[in-house]
């Protein structure tokens, strides 16, 4: 009689489950996906990218609006992955932050300055090299950049900012329209489409290839406009107010300089008021009549928050289900999943709304990244990394090399929580469109972990889409590890002059590395001898 002891019995167990599991496994059987996603070297990535999405309004980041308008999806992402909190961006407005994604280089060397500049689309960019390095390539949805894209597969983009509804998209293979124009109609809400598109994209892909799919979201970008599903969403709500909506501190230029500090001495059309009460507003114009500044204020940061977040609802369910797909397909595992945005947006901090500012709201950009078969779930990582980074990463990723004329770094090992000793401890930012729409001025700045000191040099330059007016020179300097919020403009002080005096000369020194020394522009020279010290 065939007696087995226990021992016997536990590998006879093993042998048997083993050979049911690869058996399910093996390349001839319809799950295999599990199997052959591992046998893959170079992982797919997909590059999730919506369009002025403020860290403060994606909840793992904590802010005040954390609870009320939760982003359960975007969050799986960052619980299975790492949460970025130091990422920025070197120009903060969509056209700019695009091009420096792609080229892994500032404004100044890809030269794409302002909106109104076009992409040069010869260069060897992003999409073009992760082609070269093997991969099967696709962008759906925003893309901003003009010309015609280069260096994917496929591409299905809406022309220049899009439609919420019924969007027109832009394909491959049919003619191509410069920027702003073509496009055939597509029925449904924007963020539901481009998903349905990057989703069809995936079934149909090249499948002896891994894949590089940048999915971009025109949401949520003003003038905004929700699906219909979330009309009712925080109807009886209050949505949680910054405190500088109505108390600015010394924030801005100093008493006595052009512009004011205070809210209401402010140039009027930066407030969140005029945004919401200009003509054209979709979802309605607010009635203010006879009511106090206070309560205006109040108002238009409810109604303007209110349509945000509900735009930003449907970007999280979005992100849901392509989540869902790799899940449902095998392919989460050796797939890097990254959610961001093109940069930031001020949500009513110091009256303002929109980006451009280098003041955090709009210079932070949110960064969630999982990559299961190689990155641990649950990881932080504060190191200051830019979006001129973000090509070198994904190209490392893919095993590519990095062209040395890429100004951006890749921070692929500071993922796995080894960050180089040499890794950098300042950043270079500058905004170019003076005064452009939301009157904004040209200004560029250092940020260090504990300090940020920005010139508000106030110059056309001659860039496309600048306004001529020229406005007063001024400094803002704050200390972030005792006024995170920018309440104070420290300039002045004398405690902080040394560092100030340290700051800018760094600034100098980063703007000779990063090839932006602005000698071409001699009347910002002259500018900086009357106003640097
Ligand atoms: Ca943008």
């Amino acid at each position: 009689l065939f007696k087995m002891t226990r021992y016997q019995q536990r590998i006879a167990a093993l042998v048997f489950l083993s050979v049911f599991i690869f058996g399910c496994n093996s390349p001839s059987n319809k799950n295999s996906g599990v199997k052959e996603e591992l046998n893959q070297k170079q992982p797919n990535i997909i590059f999730i990218m919506s369009d002025d999405h403020a860290k403060n309004a994606i909840s793992i980041y904590g802010s005040r609006l954390a609870e009320i308008a939760p982003t359960p999806n975007i969050d799986r992402i960052a619980k299975e992955g790492v949460l970025m909190h130091n990422v920025f961006v070197t120009n903060s407005i969509c056209t700019p932050s695009r091009a420096a994604i792609l080229t892994g280089q500032y404004s100044q060397l890809n030269g794409v300055y302002t909106l109104k500049d076009d992409f040069d689309n010869s260069s060897n960019h992003l999409g073009k090299l992760m082609q070269k390095a093997g991969y099967s390539t696709a962008v759906v949805g925003k893309w901003h950049l003009h010309t015609e894209p280069t260096g994917f597969d496929y591409y299905n983009v809406l022309p220049g900012q899009g439609l919420y509804n019924n969007p027109k998209l832009k394909e491959i293979g049919k003619q191509w329209k410069y920027h702003n124009k073509g496009g055939k109609v597509y029925k449904g809400y924007v963020t539901d489409v481009i998903t349905d598109e990057s989703i069809k994209w995936l079934e149909n892909r090249d499948k002896s290839k891994p894949f590089f799919l940048m999915s971009h979201h025109k949401a949520p970008h003003g003038l905004w406009e929700f699906a219909k599903r979330h009309e009712h969403l925080f109807a009886d709500k209050e949505i949680p107010e910054p405190n500088s909506l109505y108390e600015n501190g010394n924030h801005g230029p100093l008493k006595g300089e052009r512009y004011g500090s205070s809210i209401s001495d402010r140039y009027p059309k930066r407030n969140m008021l005029h945004q919401v009460t200009r003509e054209g507003w979709p979802t309605g114009i607010i009635d203010t009549l006879g009511m106090t500044k206070r309560e205006k204020t109040h108002l238009a940061y409810q109604k303007y928050s209110k349509d945000y977040l509900r735009t930003v609802a449907a970007i999280d369910e979005n992100v849901g289900r392509i989540l869902d797909y790799l899940d449902d397909n095998h392919l989460a595992e050796n797939t890097i999943v990254i959610y961001t945005s093109d940069q930031g947006q001020l949500l009513g901090e110091h009256d303002y709304f929109d980006k451009r500012w280098m003041y955090e709201e709009s210079l932070s950009m949110p960064m969630v990244i999982r990559y299961p078969a190689k990155i641990n779930p649950k990881q932080v990582n504060n190191d200051m990394v830019l979006n001129i980074d973000f090509a070198p990463t994904l190209l490392e990723f893919a095993e590519a090399e990095v062209p040395s004329k890429m100004q951006g770094r890749s921070f692929k090992s500071n993922l796995f929580g080894s960050t180089p000793t040499d890794w950098r401890t300042s950043m270079y930012y500058r905004y170019w469109m003076h005064m452009a729409h939301h009157y904004i001025p040209g200004h560029y700045g250092i940020r260090t972990k504990d300090y940020k000191l920005i010139f508000f040099y106030g110059l056309p330059l001659n860039q496309n889409g600048a306004l001529s007016e020229i406005t007063e020179p001024y400094w803002e300097f704050y200390d972030l590890k005792n006024d995170p919020k920018e309440m104070n403009n420290l300039y002045t002080v004398e405690k902080y002059q040394q560092i100030i005096k340290e700051l800018k000369a760094e600034l100098l020194v980063k703007k000779q590395e990063l090839k932006d020394t602005d000698e071409s522009y001699p009347e910002l020279i002259e500018l900086r001898n009357k106003f640097w010290n």
